[in-house]
């Protein structure tokens, strides 16, 4: 993928002393061609390059004393800058209710959005509202009822009786009724953008001036996603774009041409089928993540909301100290179980997207369940000190917990291996602190 040839091309450029001109070049070469075939538009490509060959050239990098670090710092910085700088928020309305009116093609992944978009609110304390102004095909109101339902979060719809302006004024006079401060409304899309669509969401936008249009697009489709929003924009003015399975996405060329082409901020990344899987959008993480650096902010981010700080801190003293126990992990699996997918969360990581071992540490609640029995069949000391654990305490433990020594030392080693992510993640933090110039 774009990561891996990036990191070829940087790796070259890193174990350099000096660098001429020609080496400047050649890597731009290499890099301009991954781009491309990212599918990155054209000319975003150019202009990107040359102003990356304007900056790189200079006499100050190439004299540096570290001429390659610094010309992927340029990499980095301009990259953000080709996603918008810096994160782009929605508009909260300072009089409720705030309105989000989702727009795009079919299967583009609005109706998902919403949901999940409305599950993110939630979580900030909002109220929102999810409107069905999909009227044309039945499925669409009964899949986002049963979103709203999942999320326990209320959902307004008419069913197809009404027309979609109707059904969105009426929605909006229901949040104002019941204090609903967001009103998020998914609207119809079509295979292909077309007159009666874009009259339809126009006739919408007329009626409830929504504060913010934001185009859901799939990123899968690269160089089209692109195309339909440059339409969209033309036809409608976009607040923004939500770009969804990113989490598919090995190329990136939406998500960098976006931005460079139509002038619309990405707000949102779509990372997964599932309803937390919604990213707020933060281009410089992107482009570290492009570059092959990891995401460990997002990361940081995300174990924050959802670990309970206080034992974070707890266990991070417990690791510094090596005082990580059986007892410990029992705690940090429940933690952990509450970030939601393990593999996604991994994939974030610097040189861990793709360890095999994560099929080891998949967690659901049964699972958790046996380890809590196993956990609880051993003595104090072998939870404070596994490496005394051998065949036949194993032995007694299985009996005592009901399950088979295979069982008991798959846990050890799943154990032995969070013991060493988290001395991996120690490290990271530890090392991102002493860069921290870099971002
Ligand atoms: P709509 O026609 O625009 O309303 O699209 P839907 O919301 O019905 O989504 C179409 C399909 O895309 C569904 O199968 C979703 O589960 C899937 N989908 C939506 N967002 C994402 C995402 O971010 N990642 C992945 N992998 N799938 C997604
Ligand atoms: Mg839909």
């Amino acid at each position: 993928g774009l990561a891996d040839k990036l990191q070829q091309t940087f790796k070259k450029l890193r174990g350099r002393g000096k660098l001429s001109e020609a080496d400047v070049n050649e890597a731009m070469r290499e890099v301009r061609m991954a781009l491309l075939e990212a599918d990155v538009n054209f000319k975003v490509v150019k202009d990107f390059i040359s102003r990356i060959k304007e900056r790189a050239v200079g006499q100050e990098v190439m004299e540096s004393l570290t001429p390659g670090q610094y010309v992927v710092k340029i990499v980095n910085d301009e990259l953000t800058n080709l996603m918008g700088g810096t994160q782009s928020r929605i508009t909260i309305s300072s009089k409720p209710p705030t309105v989000v009116m989702l727009v795009g093609l079919q299967g583009a992944g609005k109706t998902t959005t919403a949901g999940k978009l409305a599950h993110y609110l939630k979580k900030q304390n909002k109220r929102p509202l999810l409107v069905a102004a999909d009227i044309y095909r039945p499925a669409a109101i009964k899949q986002l009822e049963v979103l709203g339902e999942q999320l326990e979060i209320p959902v307004f719809s008419l069913g197809d009786r009404e027309n979609p302006v109707t059904i969105a004024q009426k929605a909006i006079q229901r949040a104002l009724a019941y204090a609903n401060d967001i009103v998020i409304i998914d609207t119809a899309g079509r295979l292909h953008i077309n007159e009666e669509l874009m009259q339809e969401l126009k006739s919408v936008k007329q009626a409830v001036k929504p504060h913010e249009i934001l185009l859901v697009v799939d990123s899968m489709t690269g160089q089209d996603a692109v195309t339909v929003a440059e339409n969209f924009n033309q036809q409608l003015g976009l607040d923004g774009v939500i770009l969804t399975k990113l989490d598919g996405d090995a190329r990136g060329g939406a998500a960098l041409s976006i931005k460079a082409v139509t002038g619309c901020p990405i707000k949102f990344a779509g990372m997964g089928e599932k309803l937390d899987a919604l990213e707020p959008f933060h281009p410089d993480r992107m482009a570290s993540r492009i570059l092959g650096m990891g995401d460990v902010l997002s990361l940081i981010e995300k174990a924050q909301t959802a670990i309970d700080l206080e034992k974070a801190q707890e266990m991070e003293k417990k690791f510094r100290k090596e005082e990580f126990t059986l007892d410990d992990f029992l705690d940090q699996m429940e933690q952990v179980r509450k970030l939601g997918p393990l593999d996604q969360i991994l994939g974030m990581l610097p040189g861990m997207g793709n360890l095999k071992k994560l099929q080891d540490v998949k967690i659901d609640e049964k699972e958790i369940k046996r380890i809590e029995a196993i956990i609880r069949s051993m003595t104090k000391k072998e939870r404070k000190d596994p490496a005394i654990i051998n065949g036949s305490r194993r032995k007694r433990i299985a009996l005592g917990s009901g399950t088979r020594v295979q069982e008991v030392n798959k846990l050890l080693k799943q154990f032995t291996e969070a013991r060493k992510m988290m001395k991996k993640l120690q490290e990271m933090k530890k090392s991102g602190k002493k860069n921290s110039g870099f971002r």
